[in-house]
């Protein structure tokens, strides 16, 4: 092969390489039987082959750990109820919201290796986060799924928390987009997952950030002109309610 066909194929290998990985947001939950958060958005999910799925983990009054994305849902707040109360609560597909135990189980049960992107919410003071956080790395022991966890939180107390709690090797992600990728190394972080218009905002950052040897997250673009836009701007993982779409886009087909 002459060297510039050599260059040239490696340049598009490169290419493929580097196109975005797909994270469905609290679970697929835009498709009949699933809503947000739910076993089933979990298990549908992972039916359509995407890098990982999100979810919301809350610590309940009483040190429970709950599967939810609202603070208050159908009215139960989940920081001050029960956990008794907070699994009580019925999901808009007939289940009851997961704790944080049955969704790890189902996750452990599911064979392939769709990651599982877990989001600590932030609570009400940093006892109560550091205890969270605590609980949640003993769940994920129990259920082997260290290995195949992505962690992400808004609370800087627990994503360093969190990055002290686990091995090396487990990523963890800041949310907020306050915090330049160099901030984000100091503090040991393994990278940005920010809102896309904070991104847009600073693209500069995305290559900051894979100098420094950090990854880019996006959340949540579900329009295809942001899907496309975004996956020019080199990022690492796109976040979306539309996980199928996004396939359809990175395929070439939409
Ligand atoms: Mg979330």
């Amino acid at each position: 092969m002459k060297i510039a066909a050599f260059i040239a194929a490696a340049l598009i290998g490169l290419t493929a390489v580097a196109q975005p990985k797909i994270v469905a947001h609290r679970g697929h939950w835009r498709t009949a039987g699933s809503a947000q958060n739910s076993i089933a958005s979990w298990q549908k999910a992972d039916s359509v082959g995407v890098y990982g799925s999100e979810m919301d983990v809350w610590m309940n009054a009483d040190g429970g750990l709950v599967v939810n994305h609202d603070q208050t849902f159908k009215g139960v707040n989940m920081v001050n109820a029960t956990f008794n109360e907070a699994t009580a609560v019925i999901l808009d597909n007939g289940e009851n919201l997961p704790s944080l135990d049955k969704y790890l189980a189902t996750v452990a049960a599911t064979p392939g290796d769709t990651r599982l992107v877990l989001e600590m919410k932030s609570l009400p003071s940093l006892v109560r986060e550091d205890e969270a956080v605590a609980k949640i790395v003993d769940a994920l022991r129990y259920y082997h799924l260290i290995d195949r966890t992505d962690i992400i939180a808004f609370s800087i107390n627990a994503c360093i928390a969190f990055k002290k709690a686990l091995p090396p090797h487990v990523p963890v992600y800041y949310l907020d987009g306050d915090l330049t990728p160099k901030k984000l190394k100091a503090l040991g972080l393994d990278g940005a997952d920010y809102h896309y218009n904070v991104i847009y905002k600073h693209p500069e950052w995305v290559q900051q950030a894979h100098d420094l040897g950090l990854m880019v997250n996006v959340w949540t673009v579900d329009k295809i002109e942001d899907m496309k836009k975004l996956i020019d701007m080199n990022v690492d993982f796109i976040t979306t309610n539309e996980p199928e779409l996004l396939q359809q886009v990175l395929a070439g087909k939409k």
